[in-house]
């Protein structure tokens, strides 16, 4: 005989184990898409980046078609290694345009996802003026808004949130008003927090602000983990339950990066590591867009090397398909 609580647990591992994926979906550009169809995906990638500011920017400062012509390519050899879906992490006011990111899902064939919140990170050049003045209820009340009722007038909804803080600790009051904010926006939302941070010390004060707000570090995603130097902060934050992402693998040292990996797999850790390539984009500022950096090196250079160090196809579905589905997966996770 179950008792009550025994009965519940009991339930509550099924559900885990059995019905882990099951109803879990991804917003796409397109909509929701089961998080089963997600496929092999690179959770941060960028189209297109306009570094003018916050104050300057605007769509017309560049032509739709001019940027297609030069992203489609890449986009099609990344298909061509299996890409079936890919995270573009530019936010808005940094070049987040939803009609490029249609033009180029539909000549693509990939599934694109976008983004809601504010970067803060270089200082706040890239914050509108409105994220000095609100709090962090009435910040979290613009990213739920497009999250209920789609993007700059479209249907289009956001697949995560995208904040940006500063590489320093303690974080700038300004900053933490963007991580709480971000988790105040998850809370009502389901959207997992990707923040561009980089060190440690900055991402760990920002899993114990969402912490305190009641959100699970595994609702975090610690972008640009690569810039930490001690491996130790990885387990550290991964066993919080917080996501690793070393995402800057189009920029190359590719032996750091393999000494990651491997480091956190051997500690039992591979379910909370994210791997992508911080490639791109097309510059509105450069003729014809300047050059622009591929979208696989993953598969010439990080994968042959992982297997090298024994990783199974297994490890590496785990890498870049199921991590991708678990953290990136809508869904509220409290503690
Ligand atoms: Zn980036």
């Amino acid at each position: 005989m179950f008792s009550r609580r025994e009965f519940l647990v009991a339930g509550l591992g099924l559900l885990f184990f059995g019905g882990k994926k099951q109803g879990q979906f991804v917003l796409t550009i397109n909509g929701k898409v089961a998080a089963s169809k997600l496929g092999k995906s690179l959770i941060h990638e960028h189209f297109l980046v306009d570094f003018v500011g916050a104050d300057k920017i605007s769509s017309t400062r560049w032509s739709r078609e001019a940027v297609v012509k030069k992203v489609l390519p890449f986009l099609l050899e990344a298909s061509q290694h299996g890409v079936k879906s890919i995270f573009d992490c530019t936010p808005n006011f940094l070049g987040r345009d939803i009609q490029l990111l249609k033009m180029l899902a539909e000549k693509s064939g990939l599934q694109i996802i976008t983004n809601t919140g504010y970067y803060g990170a270089v200082s706040n050049k890239y914050l509108p003026a409105l994220a000095f003045i609100e709090s962090a209820e009435q910040l979290a009340e613009h990213w739920v808004d497009e999250f209920e009722n789609g993007i700059d007038s479209t249907t289009v909804r956001p697949g995560f949130i995208k904040i940006g803080v500063d590489a320093e600790a303690p974080l700038s009051e300004l900053h933490k008003k963007l991580i709480n904010a971000a988790a105040i926006t998850h809370l009502k939302t389901g959207l997992t927090v990707c923040s561009h941070t980089g060190p440690a010390k900055p991402a760990l004060e920002q899993i114990e602000i969402i912490k305190k707000l009641g959100v699970h570090p595994s609702a975090f995603v610690w972008v640009h983990a690569q810039t930490e130097t001690d491996r130790q902060q990885y387990l550290v934050a991964a066993r919080l339950g917080a996501w690793i992402s070393l995402d800057g693998i189009g920029w190359g040292d590719f032996d750091n990066y393999i000494d990651s990996i491997v480091s956190l797999k051997r500690e039992g850790l591979l379910n909370r590591v994210l791997i992508s390539h911080d490639a791109g984009w097309y510059k509105p500022d450069e003729p014809a867009g300047g050059e622009f950096m591929g979208f696989t090196n993953i598969f010439t250079e990080i994968v042959p090397r992982l297997k090298q160090n024994g990783f199974t196809k297994a490890d590496l579905n785990q890498l870049l398909i199921t991590n991708p589905a678990e953290a990136l997966s809508v869904r509220i996770r409290k503690l």
